[in-house]
């Protein structure tokens, strides 16, 4: 058995690699090219790409000398035509020619698009049978099976980005990967790790967006706070591990430094250590299957004094177990469930549902998906049907749990 992580294995390319960034204007997107720009004689940056941010997007593409630079959003177009005209920095924009940007020849790929929108992105690099690091994590989610399928048709090395996949993968041994026991994922617990459920319900964005340890876009820094993004990353795990659903666990770790323990069947548990800063693992990607120097925060044990562990509470944090459920239920139900969540968590940034009731949605959500006669999705086209499926379903039932 072989982890579906770093299929290929190949050893990366000589500098100057080409290199290109999806989702160039987010936090894993910055950070990406904060390694980048210590090093520029090494990379050749190909495409970058947002959403709608074309100001930032045009910074990033003039600072690193990008051959093109895409916006998602059609509206953004003319301010990043403004702000690169006269320059060598090719444009485009609308998600065909994101699809096309990501497309583009290139050594080694960042996928840090949030959410189920780097599905068609991802996919387009995943072909070129090149290096892709995987930030986003609706690829695994959604896709799961499909998308490994791909990777494996392509001959791409895929390279897990999440600091707990990242450490996994750095803790499991290729040749005695059989002998894997359980793969225990670390949470931090999140803003409301220490709440009572009366506090959360009145926990407003403000106090979501407040991680105590990671910075990261808003999104994923509301999954944090809700434990769903611990839930997301179970199914992760599942489709890069050899591990069944049930060897896969999840303790609380407030520091953050131990971002996942592997546990072999001689009792041995392989941990990796590190400061909570994604420039860690994206520099593993990035240089795999070497190192390379990051410029974090080195780890003092002394001075951290203790590192301490509680298992999640899914009484207050339902999420986890909503998760866990749908993995249990098949792909259709985690495609649903990602969905679903997308709506809820961002209904919540807007002021529209309280912070519980974003996993209350979710659930309802698949509750009434659940028992639908089509089965799971096989391919990218149907696994998109189905993301806009539970969208709709999500939106229906959406008004119920509306603040007054
Ligand atoms: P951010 O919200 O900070 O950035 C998201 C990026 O995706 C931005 O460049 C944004 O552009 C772009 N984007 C958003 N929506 C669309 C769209 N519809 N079409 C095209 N591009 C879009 O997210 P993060 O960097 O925090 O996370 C990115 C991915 O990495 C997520 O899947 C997340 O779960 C995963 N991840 C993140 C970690 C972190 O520490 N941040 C850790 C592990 C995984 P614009 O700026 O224009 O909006």
């Amino acid at each position: 058995m072989t982890t579906a992580a770093a299929i290929a294995g190949r050893a990366p390319e000589r500098a100057p690699r080409r290199i290109s960034v999806l989702g160039a204007t987010g936090s894993i997107g910055r950070n990406t090219l904060d390694l980048i720009g210590r090093a520029p004689e090494e990379y050749q940056v190909v495409a970058l790409t947002a959403n709608t941010d074309a100001r930032g997007l045009a910074e990033l593409a003039l600072r690193h000398k990008a051959e093109l630079a895409v916006v998602a959003d059609p509206d953004a177009y003319d301010e990043l035509k403004t702000c690169l005209s006269g320059t060598s920095v090719e444009t485009a924009s609308g998600p065909e020619a994101l699809v096309e940007a990501a497309g583009r020849p290139a050594e080694w790929t960042m996928a840090s698009i949030m959410g189920a929108a780097g599905l068609r992105p991802t996919f387009a690099a995943v072909r070129q049978g090149a290096c892709i690091a995987l930030a986003n994590k609706e690829c695994l989610v959604t896709a799961g099976q499909v998308f490994i399928d791909a990777v494996t048709q392509s001959g791409a090395t895929l390279l897990p980005v999440d600091s707990e996949h990242s450490a996994a993968f750095q803790a499991i041994d290729q040749p005695a990967c059989d002998a894997v026991e359980r793969i225990t994922l670390t949470a931090s617990g999140g803003p409301f790790r220490t709440w009572s459920v009366e506090q959360m319900a009145a926990a407003r964005p403000e106090d979501a967006l407040k991680h105590p340890n990671w910075s990261m876009g808003q999104k994923l820094t509301v999954d944090s706070a809700t434990l769903m993004n611990k839930g997301l990353e179970l199914i992760e795990a599942f489709h890069l591990f050899p591990v069944e659903a049930g060897q896969l666990d999840v303790v609380v770790h407030p520091q953050s430094i131990i971002h996942c323990l592997v546990e072999y069947s001689d009792g041995s548990v392989l941990a990796q250590m590190s400061m909570p800063d994604m420039r860690t693992p994206i520099a593993y990607s990035l240089a795999y299957p070497d190192r390379m120097w990051a410029p974090t925060e080195r780890i003092n044990l002394a001075d951290l004094k203790e590192l301490t562990f509680e298992p999640p509470d899914e009484k207050r944090f339902p999420a986890l177990r909503i998760a866990r459920e749908a993995l249990d239920a098949g792909a259709r139900a985690t495609v649903v469930l990602n969905a679903a969540n997308e709506i809820a968590v961002r209904s919540f940034l807007q002021g529209k549902i309280g912070f519980l009731s974003i996993s209350e949605l979710v659930e309802a959500t698949l509750e009434r998906d659940a028992g639908h006669e089509q089965g799971d999705p096989h391919n990218l086209d149907e696994i998109l049907v189905l993301d806009k499926i539970g969208r709709e379903l999500a939106g229906a039932l959406l008004p119920r749990f509306i603040l007054k």
